[in-house]
């Protein structure tokens, strides 16, 4: 399988660092601009598609893998997750009905294989006196546990997922050449599926079935009136719960309550990742079994699911169908002595580098942080803090310009080079009439009491344009009007001198260009067109710097460097 479950479509990423920002375990790379997933380190928890604002961020789809299975093999049964009541409500006569006319032979609902999990699992907390034990029945935390915090791989209860132990039942029940999809909330399963062919073989979100009974014209409301069809071998009963947190824990002591374990349950990657954290200084005695789930809530609120709303009703209907079934005489097909045992160690893990302080500090200073005060910790570029992106830079995954205060400071930087060595004249001014940045062109050609005015306070930052000049009330006339553009000869400092001034953002900034009526006519256009082009990228870049400063950055450079070969040029004749 060459495309992992979540890949990043390149073209389409405008690098805004969102996903890095919200994956718990900063499993992206930037290069070039652009984020790509960091296959080693990613669990597939899905959150960096839905936040991706451009829809960069892919899930892999397998409707055409589902559909060539269906053409191959006589006969392909579909694994349904329990969260379906969550996703198209409890009739699931039509729903059956709706899926069956893809093509497939049956549909079975997963949690009968979270019942025989519970089952098993229950028996093993048993004969045990002490210890801490994780479920291994949400594939994202395993893959956390497995990539981030291999020391814990061992607490995994060893038993197969419900997905997986329903797949065995599927196989014991029906034979071990029909084919399996498993469809449900979930964008993990595909991961588990892919390291579990034999088992399962393919793994379809609630997202996909829609896409694809859409496609079809299949609708589920036409077959409402539909009551004969049922699920396969039998319907689940206490496993329905299973998607709702604390719902295995709950399916455990259904069915038994004589364990001396301590049940807990936690939901959501942050909380988790906290609880992994600490796990390793909370050593005890005591026997404890953790039920783990990433998605906040549980399944319900899963990544594959048409919304994550986190909702009262989706609850409710669970758990009343999980009541209503536990009241129904039904016959069960019981499968002695399945073997769902599993092992989740001698996996590798992501091979965390650590770095020197000696490293971490020549990393900041390359994007400008000399100091802590520097050390902004801002998240801009998708990380928590300035030494977390340093670390990244060292690892290859990130890049400087994803600094945003850094590109700002370089970006400023340029713009003052460029003013400074524009021939002519440059004074920004603002709407209070007071200078925002004046070049030294612009006081050599004002005069000595100007320049002088200069060298104390080199850019005049904050002068009154009336001290500056006689041709303060054109600018206040292009401040008051918001007119686009002003040309005019004036005569300052006893020289013939032509004013251009235009507005860069209404009312609020002008800028004046002066320059010698001597200069030859094409130089003049030349030097006014870009003076003018740089300040308004530059303005538009302080408006926009998280999107476009890299964009604008580069292209202050090209402009900087034709601006200085046009005045080599002049220097040379
Ligand atoms: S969230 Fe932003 S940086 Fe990440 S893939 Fe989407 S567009 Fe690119
Ligand atoms: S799927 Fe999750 S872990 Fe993987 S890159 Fe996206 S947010 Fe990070
Ligand atoms: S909580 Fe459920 S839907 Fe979410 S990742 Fe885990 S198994 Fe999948």
């Amino acid at each position: 399988m060459n495309l992992q479950p979540i890949y990043t479509e390149t073209n389409d990423c405008k690098d805004c660092y969102k996903c890095i920002r919200e994956c718990p375990n900063k499993a992206i790379k930037v290069t070039d601009n652009k984020a790509s997933i960091i296959d080693s380190m990613c669990v597939y928890c899905g959150r960096c598609v839905s936040v991706c604002p451009t829809q960069a961020k892919k899930v892999r789809d397998g409707i055409s893998r589902a559909r060539l299975l269906i053409k191959n093999k006589k006969e392909v049964y579909v694994s349904l997750a329990p969260s379906y009541i969550a996703e198209y409500g409890t009739n699931s006569e039509a729903l059956i009905s709706a899926i069956k006319k893809l093509g497939f032979k049956g549909v079975s609902e997963t949690a009968l294989g979270a019942q025989e999990v519970s089952k098993q699992v229950h028996q093993f907390l048993n004969i045990r006196q002490g210890g801490t034990y994780i479920s291994s029945a949400c594939p994202v935390v395993v893959e956390l546990i497995r990539k981030h915090y291999p020391q814990h791989s061992l607490s995994i209860t060893p038993f197969m997922s419900p997905m997986l132990t329903h797949a065995k039942q599927l196989r014991n029940l029906y034979g071990n050449d029909i084919g399996i999809v498993f469809i449900g909330p979930c964008i993990g399963k595909k991961s588990e599926a892919d390291s579990a062919a034999q088992c399962i073989d393919v793994a379809l979100t609630f997202k996909e079935l829609n896409n694809w009974l859409e496609k079809e014209k299949i609708s589920i409301n036409d077959q409402l009136n539909c009551n004969s069809e049922t699920f396969i071998p039998q319907k689940a009963q206490h496993g329905t719960i299973y998607p709702i947190d604390g719902g295995m824990i709950e399916t455990i002591n259904k069915k038994e309550s004589d364990t001396k374990a301590e049940y807990m349950y936690f939901s959501g990657l942050k909380n988790i990742k906290n609880l992994l954290d600490n796990l390793d200084s909370e050593k005890n005695d005591d026997l404890v079994f953790l039920e783990l789930l990433a998605c906040e809530t549980g399944c319900i609120n899963g990544p594959g699911m048409s919304d994550q709303k986190i909702s009262i009703s989706k609850q409710l209907s669970l758990r009343n169908t999980c009541k209503q079934r536990s009241t129904e005489d039904i016959e069960t097909v019981e499968i002695q002595g399945l073997n769902i045992e599993r092992d989740f160690f001698n996996i590798p893990s992501f091979d965390k580098k650590s770095f020197s302080e000696k490293q971490i500090k020549e990393a900041l200073h390359t994007i400008g942080k000399t100091e802590i005060s520097d050390e902004l910790n801002c998240s801009g570029c998708g990380y928590d803090s300035c030494r977390d992106f340093a670390k990244a830079m060292l690892q290859n995954h990130a890049e400087p310009e994803m600094c945003v205060s850094y590109m700002r400071h370089v970006a400023h930087h340029k713009a003052t080079i460029l003013l400074q060595k524009i021939p002519s004249g440059v004074i920004v001014l603002d709407d209070a009439y007071q200078v925002v940045e004046m070049n030294a062109g612009c006081a050599r050609i004002l005069g000595e009491d100007i320049q002088l005015c200069y060298d104390a306070n080199p850019g005049m930052r904050g002068a009154h344009i009336d001290k500056i000049g006689s041709f303060g009330s054109l600018f206040k006339t292009a401040l008051l009007t918001g007119k686009e553009y002003y040309e005019m000869p004036i005569i300052e400092n006893g020289k013939q001198l032509q004013l251009s001034i235009f507005n860069v953002q209404k009312h609020k900034l002008v800028t004046g260009i002066l320059q010698s009526v001597a200069q030859p006519e094409f130089q003049k256009d030349i030097i006014e067109k870009r003076t003018r082009e740089v300040i308004n990228k530059n303005m538009e870049t302080v408006q926009k710097i998280a999107l476009l400063l890299g964009e604008n950055a580069s292209y202050t450079d090209s402009l900087l460097n034709s601006i200085l070969e046009t005045q080599e040029k002049k220097d040379a004749e």
